[in-house]
């Protein structure tokens, strides 16, 4: 009950106008508002709001510290769903790396855009490779981060500590570009899609390069784990930017709990799909996105019986037993 006073001005907003009253709240976790996930979050809201007065849900998502907060915030009820690494999907359903048990009610809704492990570094700092971050100022995310929680397993591959570097920063994203054009730091790791403003700042405001992450260290954890993949960030989407960059990545997915009722997760899965080639123009790193790759690639928890109801209705799963 503790939403009535709200129900009651939401009612009466809508008295008169025929719509249903009762409305149910739901929020999704993002990330830094520079980032991509804040738009995901944004786009998907706008499209279950605009049909607000056939299912009564009302959408909100704000800037949050990014996959592994939304992870822990969908745990704790805090969130009805979230966007999160595909890694970090993994992680948190069985318990390992950043999460320090088995989060089994966690479930798997879609994919959207791929992102590299991008590292950005100021061009006079002399870093050229990713090894050359030794003894370097650089900012390894915020904790809750997806990118931070990535990092820790980079480094961890790499058999590094943070005593690596003479000064190892958790700024949150949206601070990083000024950071690193202030001189505060030589380089920042984001994992993120392209392009987005926070890497356009950072070359629009100062000299920056980015860096290729490569070693066998990564290639071993690519043949490790089915969730890292190689990736290219192609050198066309910032300006002065001449060279492809080589790293490796994953995939943004969006994620919610067994806990939140079937119909809430299939109105938003509806509400994006039916509406997709909208959704697609609301970012440039969703141009290239395909519904049939969407429900399969990067997915680790089992997925949302609302989610798998609305595929199978569309024919893009087999129906159940
Ligand atoms: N991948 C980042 C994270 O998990 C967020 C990137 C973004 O905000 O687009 O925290």
């Amino acid at each position: 009950m503790k939403h009535t006073g709200t129900l009651v001005a939401v009612a009466a907003l809508f008295a008169g106008t025929g719509a249903i009253a009762q409305n149910e709240f739901i929020t999704i976790g993002t990330g830094g508002q520079t980032g991509v996930y804040y738009v995901v979050g944004q786009s998907i809201c706008r499209l279950v709001n605009r049909g607000t007065e056939e299912h009564g849900l009302q959408c909100t998502a704000p800037s949050t510290g990014g996959s592994v907060a939304n992870i822990n915030a969908i745990k704790s009820g805090d969130q009805t769903m979230g966007v999160a690494q595909s890694d970090q999907q993994y992680y948190g359903y069985n318990g390992e790396a950043s999460f320090e048990e088995p989060y089994e009610a966690l479930r798997a809704v879609f994919s959207v855009h791929p992102e590299p492990f991008t590292v950005v570094a100021r061009a006079d700092a002399g870093i050229e490779t990713f090894d050359d971050l030794e003894g370097k100022r650089v900012n390894i995310g915020n904790p809750g981060s997806g990118q931070r929680a990535t990092m820790d397993v980079v480094m961890e591959a790499a058999g590094w500590t943070t005593d690596q570097f003479s000064l190892a920063s958790e700024l949150q994203a949206t601070e990083q570009a000024q950071a690193l054009c202030d001189n505060n730091i030589d380089a920042f790791v984001y994992q993120v899609g392209h392009p987005n403003g926070s890497i356009q700042e950072a070359f629009s405001s100062c000299d920056a390069v980015f860096v290729d992450v490569t070693g066998d260290y990564i290639d071993q954890l690519i043949a490790d784990n089915a969730f890292y993949a190689e990736a290219t960030i192609p050198a066309s989407l910032y300006e002065g930017v001449e060279d492809d960059t080589t790293t490796f990545g994953v995939r943004a997915t969006f994620v919610s709990s067994a806990d939140v009722a079937e119909d809430t997760v299939y109105e938003v899965v509806k509400a994006v799909f039916d509406n997709f080639d909208r959704f697609k123009r609301l970012h440039p790193a969703f141009g290239n996105l395909e519904q049939e790759q969407m429900i399969q690639a990067g997915l680790s928890a089992p997925l949302h019986p609302g989610a798998e109801r609305y595929y199978q209705e569309q024919g893009w799963m087999d129906g159940g037993s």
